[in-house]
């Protein structure tokens, strides 16, 4: 509850990773700041459903270890990433395939080639030792999934360029929607559809590649220089850290705000609050609500089906994509493998990712593909849960801004993955530079400078 004479610096509405990590910052740097959540807990869209001994994100579970902002947020020092493993498993043409691994100890850093086929066996072979050159296409994979062995060793060359490449210069490169300017580049049709499409669609929850194509690059960067990563005990675990690093009495849950301007927000049930600065940190739609004129960018719908099974697939921790398009998944993977603390002892939990409008029944239709996918019987497999998410990351498409304003006015800045990328890191981000904008406007007199009103609004909405 907030008391009539609370006062507060800052004021930051909405309790997602992009809020608290700006709360965190601002607190860092001595501002007192208060966090009023509509919810009733913490972690906007990175919570976690508790059934039976399982944990159950509503989120489609991909984070990078290469992440930046998960390495430098106040807060998450205890953050356990897992990772999968290397590179992905292709489901393609009937068969399965590793693609992408790293082809040096050295790190994981330019060096993405390795293609195994893993695929008329069932059971996946042991990891071998990771091989010291890039592997060349196996007898047999050429023409599948990533083109000639020539084919292949032009995608390696790309990639490993890639995460070589500073962010501002991918940021630079002429933007077009991803599957055109692969395209235009001359990449194959077989490595686009074979590879590509698949591991852009799930990183971007993009199926069509519409997005554009810096931020498909930047995904592959991501892709290329980390590996793909669950955070132990579920994606709650990262708005919880965040805000369990805040002092006592920070954030509020169960408090919605019903209007916002410069030195106030009003609330639903708990008055007037006055302060300094304002920090709307809702999604885009919320923010929109609360300050008219604020763009509001499409969204790609993602539905997550979570299952379990006490005989899980043989595909160890691997993320499996279908390049095939057999089906509605568009990846999946025996999470529990990757992180043992989402499933009780003796249970597996797979949990299996839906881009685009669900179809109509979704559990048959995902089980049937799982069958496929994973080459066994799910007929018996228990559904544990069906999260459909309508608007779960807002559509980059280009002529896509990640850097877009977050300050409107002295006084009024908007963070949230909506001003960025639609990614974890993205929303995290923009907390970072939202609180780093009002740290200097309160930092230069001690008192907020306000002189300069409407334009910057009209350009940062
Ligand atoms: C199904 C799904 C799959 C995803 N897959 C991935 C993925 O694979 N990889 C990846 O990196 N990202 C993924 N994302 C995106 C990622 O979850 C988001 O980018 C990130 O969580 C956004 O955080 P945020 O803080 O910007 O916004 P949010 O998490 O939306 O937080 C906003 C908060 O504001 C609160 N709020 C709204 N209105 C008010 C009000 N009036 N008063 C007070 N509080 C209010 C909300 O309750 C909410 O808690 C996925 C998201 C979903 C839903």
């Amino acid at each position: 509850m907030l008391e009539p004479a609370y006062r507060a610096d800052v004021v930051v509405v909405g309790a997602g990773v992009a809020g608290l990590a700006a709360a965190q910052r601002l607190i860092s740097a001595g501002v007192p700041t208060a966090v009023l959540e509509a919810a009733p807990c913490v972690g906007g869209r990175m919570v976690t459903e508790k059934i039976d001994g399982f944990r159950l994100d509503r989120m489609g579970q991909l984070l990078s270890t290469s992440y930046p902002e998960l390495r430098t947020t106040p807060g998450l020092q205890g953050l356990v990433l897992r990772p999968f493993a290397p590179g992905v498993l292709l489901h393609s043409g009937g068969r399965r395939l590793r693609a992408g691994a790293p082809a040096s100890a050295g790190g994981a850093r330019g060096a993405l080639c390795a293609v195994r086929a893993l695929a008329s066996a069932p059971r996946p072979k042991p990891p071998s030792r990771t091989p010291r050159r890039p592997v060349p296409v196996p007898r047999g994979l050429a023409g599948a999934p990533l083109g000639t062995a020539v084919d292949h060793a032009r995608l390696v060359a790309a990639l490993t360029r890639l995460a070589g490449t500073p962010v501002e210069r991918v940021l630079a490169r002429p933007e077009a929607p991803a599957g055109q300017a692969l395209a235009d580049r001359g990449v194959p049709a077989r490595t686009i559809e074979g590879f590509l499409r698949p591991l852009l669609a799930a990183l971007l929850c993009d199926p069509d590649l519409t997005t554009s194509s810096r931020c498909a690059d930047l995904a592959l960067r991501t892709f290329a220089s980390g590996r793909l990563c669950l955070p132990e005990g579920g994606a709650e675990t990262l708005p919880e850290l965040l805000a369990r690093a805040l002092p006592p009495g920070t954030v509020h849950t169960g408090v919605r705000v019903t209007s916002v301007s410069t030195n106030a927000v009003t609330t639903a049930d708990h008055g007037e609050l006055r302060c300094r600065a304002v920090l709307l940190a809702t999604g885009a739609r919320d923010a929109a609500g609360l300050l008219p004129g604020l763009r509001v960018p499409d969204f790609h719908p993602v539905t997550v089906v979570h299952h379990t099974t006490d005989e899980p697939p043989a595909t160890g921790a691997s993320l499996l994509l279908d390049a095939d398009r057999g089906g509605p998944v568009a990846h999946t993977a025996v999470v529990s493998r990757v992180d043992p603390t989402r499933a009780p002892a003796g249970r597996a939990l797979v949990s299996s990712t839906v881009l685009g409008p669900p179809p109509a029944g979704v559990d048959t239709a995902v089980r049937l593909h799982l069958s496929r996918l994973y080459g066994t019987p799910t007929a018996r497999w228990e559904t544990l849960a069906v999260h459909r998410t309508a608007e779960a990351v807002p559509a980059m498409p280009a002529p896509h801004d990640p850097r877009r304003p977050v300050r409107l006015l002295a006084g009024l800045y908007v963070c949230g993955d909506h001003r960025d990328t639609g990614t974890v890191q993205g929303a995290l981000r923009s907390g970072h530079r939202a609180s780093a904008a009002i740290l200097a406007d309160l930092g230069a007199s001690g008192s907020m400078h306000r002189a300069d009103p409407e334009p910057t609004m009209r350009r940062a909405a």
